[in-house]
Parts: structure tokens; C-alpha cells; sequence
């Protein structure tokens, strides 16, 4: 016996239909690439994403067909995320900060045919705009005045100018109604090696998601919030922020090209910000900032950290010093991105600050919705002790099934997606990843986990970054090497920071030396490039060696 219910498709539209209908007047706050701040509405957001969705339809873009984005946080780029969704279209979200080549193969592989971009990506368009197989548009997201001169615009042939298609239509369009696993968006993998892969969410995972993302024990946003997504709209949709702001009827302030510390702290106060979310090294720029200007958070009470892990000594900062919580929390891509959040249980109200900073250090429990476990090489459960540590698999609505077009063939294990990341979880279900599986220390056979390594190191005053690397050694195949980045104008030795390790962790998994680097590699989504660090140490002599 089926339930009585009506049948409406969960659909991305219906966020923004909501928004304006309950929320016209809540703003919408863009640092823009053409420098200014620049204010709206979700009323005048609504009609501005259904404007794109008749500016798609004139440029003969049809359902599933893949609209991409190489744009910064802001307004024009929202408009985007409902207006080529909504109509049916997928909304493919490039990362700017790839090498031109990749660009050039993901947008061939997605098979795009129109790429809107922010001016500021003007160089970048002009390398790939010869190259690439299937795309007939090129939109400036900007309006006449910024457009490329035309000697220079004559290079890209196909190129238009987003406010003057906006202007062309009146905005009367009623969002079509499908299937709610029809492809909303399309986002690659980071892929440290082979080419990358794509992700292709659907209305249905997305609008999941977003339901979850807002539960108070995960990002936990309400209709009095104002969030500030410093995390990438072409990162994961922005860990979802950019639907689920809609949906509860919060501010939204996009921070555009503005990462350093000065732009971001301007716009917290200056917005009145109370949840933001990104990823750890952007805080250290933040925080540096305000340390060094001797300034307080007045409005910002939570910061979403992820993507990376998230030492416990920045968690502790923000705390202690600037009265910020913390909420630490874990995913991937291939998750929408959220699986796990480190909110505390009812038995952590009570306890004492150590320990429920060990609890916010974890990647926390999982988010309804995701099922989770750890499993040893052949496939078998392991314990959630707190000791054991395995393979973390993870399934459910908003995961991956298979890449698309295809790509990597099945990657699920007995209907169970394997991250990659190494992992243990504690009897309360915390899950705390110990590595990326390709980054593990194999050290006479036993694993040393290089972010537990990273995160004692991070808490030393005179370390600006730290990554830990696995260095060959004759007796125990490798041991682990620390690479350091020191903070401006500190002095610190080898020896400090190897001392600094004394009575945290286990004698053996102390590292067996420590190098100092100018800068550690980022990627183009802020996480440490060990792969090139290993690269660059490939023959490094260790002196226990
Ligand atoms: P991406 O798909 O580029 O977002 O990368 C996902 C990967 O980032 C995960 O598989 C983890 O290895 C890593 N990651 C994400 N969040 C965290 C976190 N809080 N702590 C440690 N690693 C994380």
C-alpha cells in the first residue's frame, strides 16, 4: 500500500522560490571583481536566476545540458546555481585555480557549452578559449562598461556580456517541474593522480543534503543568521551554503576575490556575520590578521572548519581568545560535500575544556543521513574503539555511485563508496581520520598517522604550517619527516620542535627529523600538496638512517 501524500519533486528551484516568498527582503552582500560591495535582495535575486534561466533558453540551451562557471563567490555567480539548475540544465562548477590544460580537459569532458566567468579569470579565458571542443558561449559576468576591450574581446569569438543577456529578458518564467534525480551540477575532483573525475549531484542528493547541512548539529543556520562562505562556490557548491542560506532565509555575504585576512575580517564586522565556513588555511590568514591588529569578533559566534584537518590549536584559539565555536566537520566531492560534524553530546556538556576540545579536534559524528565504517584490507569491520584505525567507507542519499560518463569503473565496494582516508572512531562514534590512505608513514609495518604528527606540530608558537611526510629508511621502510614552515621573523631549532613532540604521542612516532621550507604547496583548494613535498624529498637522507 503506497502513502497518500502529494508527490512534489525535491527541486533546487523551489529554494529560491521559498526565499522570496518568505524572505524577499533578507540581503544578499557580494564583494565584487569589479571592487565594490554590492547589495541585494532574494526577491531581486529570484528574479534576476529566472531572467538567466530565459537568457539560457535564448542561447538554445537545452535540459542536461552543462553550463560551466569559472567565477568567485558572489551574486552573479548564486544567480547561476538556480538559474541553470532550475530550468533543468547543470550547473558545471570549474575550479579557476587549475592549470589552464585542465581546464581545457574537464570542460572537453564535461561536454560544456556555455562558460560564464568573472573578469577577474580574463587571462585564463583567453589561454583555454581556443582550445576547448564544445563550448559556443563565453559570458563576462559583468555588465557593458567591464567588458574586455574590443581588440582583445575579438580573440574569444562567442563572447557576451552577462548583464546585457539579463537585460534582454522581462523575468516571467515559471521554473519547469522533473524528476527530482535529474543532474543539478557537476563538480571534478581535486585528483592528485589521473585525470580528474567528475561528480554529478542531482536535485534530489542536493536538496538532501541541504536539509542536513542546516540541522543544528551540523552547520546549524537560521533565519537571524548571516554566513559567510569563504569556502569556493566552485568547490563543492560551497559546502552547500549557497542553497541552504535560501532555504532558512539567512544573509548571505559572498567575500568574491577577497581572501586575505583584511578583506574578510572588513566584511565579518562590517555584515554583522555570526557563521562562517572554509577551510584551516584560510583562518591562519584571518587570525594572523586580527592577532596582529590586537582586534575581536563582535558578531562571528561560528566558524565551519573542513576540507582539511583542522589542528586543535586553531579550534583552541578561536575559542579561547575570540569566543568563536568551532565546528569541525569532514567530507569529500564525492559527498555533497558533508559527512561528519564534531558536535558535542549530551555527556560532553559537563566536561572539562581538555576534554571536549579532544572531542572538537575529531572529525566529528556522522551527519544524519550517512553511514559510515572502518574496515581492515580485506574488507572486514573493525572496532569502533578509539584504537583500531582502517579504511573508512561511508554510503548513503547524497554519496557517489559512479563517476560520470563512467570514469574509473564501479568505485563502490559492496554498495559501500571507500574514501580514501584512513580513520579511526570511538565508542561514542566520533570519527577521527589519522591520513589520506596514499599518505600513510609505514614504519616496520605499523601505520603512523601524519595529521596527529601535523597537529602537535601546528600547536608549537614559532610554526606557521606543517605537513608530514613519509622519508625512506633502511631498518623500518619509512619513518616520518616533519616539514616546517616557520612563522615571520621566530627563531626555532630542530631540536625545539622535536622536543615539543616529548609526552604527546608514543616514543616511536616522534619524527626522525624536521626540514624548514620557505612556503609548503597548497592546491588549488587550499589543502597541502604533500604529493609534491614527497616528490622533493625523494632522496632525502635521514640522519637515523
Ligand atoms: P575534496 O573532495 O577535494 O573536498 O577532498 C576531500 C578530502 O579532503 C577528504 O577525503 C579528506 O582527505 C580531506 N578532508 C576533508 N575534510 C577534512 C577534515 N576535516 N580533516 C581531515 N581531512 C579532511
Amino acid at each position: 500500500m503506497y502513502g497518500q501524500m502529494m508527490q512534489m519533486p525535491l527541486l533546487i528551484s523551489s529554494l529560491i522560490v521559498h526565499a522570496e516568498r518568505h524572505h524577499p527582503e533578507r540581503e544578499v552582500v557580494s564583494r565584487r571583481v569589479e571592487g565594490d560591495i554590492h547589495r541585494t535582495t532574494y526577491k531581486q535575486l529570484a528574479q534576476r536566476a529566472r531572467q538567466v534561466a530565459q537568457a539560457l533558453a535564448a542561447l538554445d540551451v537545452k535540459p542536461g545540458d552543462r553550463v560551466a562557471t569559472l567565477a568567485w563567490n558572489g551574486y552573479r555567480h548564486m544567480e547561476l546555481y538556480f538559474g541553470v539548475s532550475g530550468s533543468g540544465a547543470v550547473l558545471h562548477t570549474l575550479n579557476p585555480r587549475l592549470h589552464p590544460d585542465q581546464v581545457v580537459y574537464i570542460a572537453d569532458h564535461a561536454e560544456d557549452q556555455v562558460l560564464c566567468f568573472d573578469m577577474s579569470f580574463w587571462p585564463l579565458i583567453q589561454a583555454v578559449a581556443g582550445r576547448t571542443r564544445t563550448i559556443r558561449h563565453w559570458v563576462a559576468m559583468t555588465d557593458r562598461a567591464h567588458m574586455p576591450p574590443p581588440d582583445q574581446a575579438a580573440k574569444v569569438p562567442g563572447l557576451l556580456c552577462y548583464e546585457d543577456l539579463l537585460a534582454l529578458q522581462n523575468g516571467r518564467y515559471e521554473w519547469p517541474s522533473f524528476d527530482e534525480n535529474t543532474a543539478s551540477s557537476l563538480c571534478y575532483t581535486s585528483g592528485t593522480t589521473g585525470n580528474p573525475k567528475g561528480v554529478l549531484y542531482s536535485h534530489r542528493s542536493t536538496m538532501l543534503h541541504t536539509f542536513a547541512a542546516a540541522l543544528p548539529d551540523c552547520l546549524g543556520v537560521g533565519a537571524t543568521d548571516a554566513v559567510l562562505p569563504v569556502v569556493p562556490m566552485f568547490h563543492v557548491n560551497a559546502w552547500g551554503l549557497i542553497y541552504l542560506a535560501p532555504m532558512v532565509g539567512a544573509k548571505l555575504v559572498l567575500p568574491g576575490a577577497g581572501l586575505d585576512g583584511k578583506s574578510l575580517y572588513e566584511l565579518l564586522e562590517g555584515e554583522g556575520v555570526t557563521v562562517s565556513a572554509g577551510v584551516p588555511t584560510v583562518w591562519q590568514g584571518l587570525l594572523a590578521y586580527v592577532d596582529a591588529g590586537g582586534l575581536k569578533f563582535s558578531t562571528m559566534r561560528k566558524s565551519a572548519i573542513g576540507g582539511s584537518a583542522c589542528p586543535p590549536a586553531m579550534i583552541k584559539k578561536f575559542l579561547d581568545q575570540y569566543d568563536v565555536h568551532v565546528i569541525h566537520a569532514w567530507g569529500m566531492t564525492e559527498m555533497s560535500p558533508i559527512g561528519t560534524a564534531a558536535a558535542f553530546k549530551a555527556q560532553h556538556i559537563e566536561q572539562s575544556p581538555e576534554q571536549r576540545l579532544a572531542v572538537m579536534a575529531t572529525q566529528g559524528r556522522a551527519v544524519y543521513g550517512v553511514d559510515m565504517k572502518i574496515v581492515d584490507p580485506n574488507g572486514a569491520d573493525l572496532p569502533w574503539d578509539g584504537q583500531a584505525s582502517g579504511d573508512l567507507h561511508v554510503r548513503g542519499p547524497w554519496i557517489i555511485e559512479r563517476y560520470f560518463k563512467g570514469e574509473g569503473g564501479d568505485p563502490l565496494q559492496n554498495g559501500w563508496f571507500p574514501t580514501g582516508d584512513v580513520a579511526r572512531i570511538t565508542p561514542e562514534g566520533y570519527m577521527a581520520i589519522t591520513d589520506r590512505s596514499k599518505d600513510v608513514i609505514k614504519s616496520g609495518g605499523e601505520w603512523i598517522g601524519s595529521i596527529d604528527l601535523e597537529n602537535i606540530a601546528m600547536a608549537h608558537p614559532a610554526v606557521a604550517m606543517a605537513a608530514c611526510i613519509a622519508a625512506k629508511h633502511p631498518k623500518w621502510d619509512e619513518r616520518p619527516l616533519l616539514v616546517v614552515m616557520k612563522k615571520p621573523g621566530v627563531e626555532v631549532t630542530r631540536e625545539d620542535i622535536l622536543a615539543f613532540f616529548e609526552g604527546k604521542i608514543a616514543k616511536w612516532w616522534t619524527p626522525d627529523d624536521v626540514v624548514f621550507v620557505d612556503s609548503i604547496p597548497l592546491g588549488a583548494t587550499g589543502k597541502m600538496q604533500k604529493i609534491k613535498l614527497r616528490e622533493q624529498f625523494k632522496a632525502y637522507k635521514l640522519p637515523t638512517a
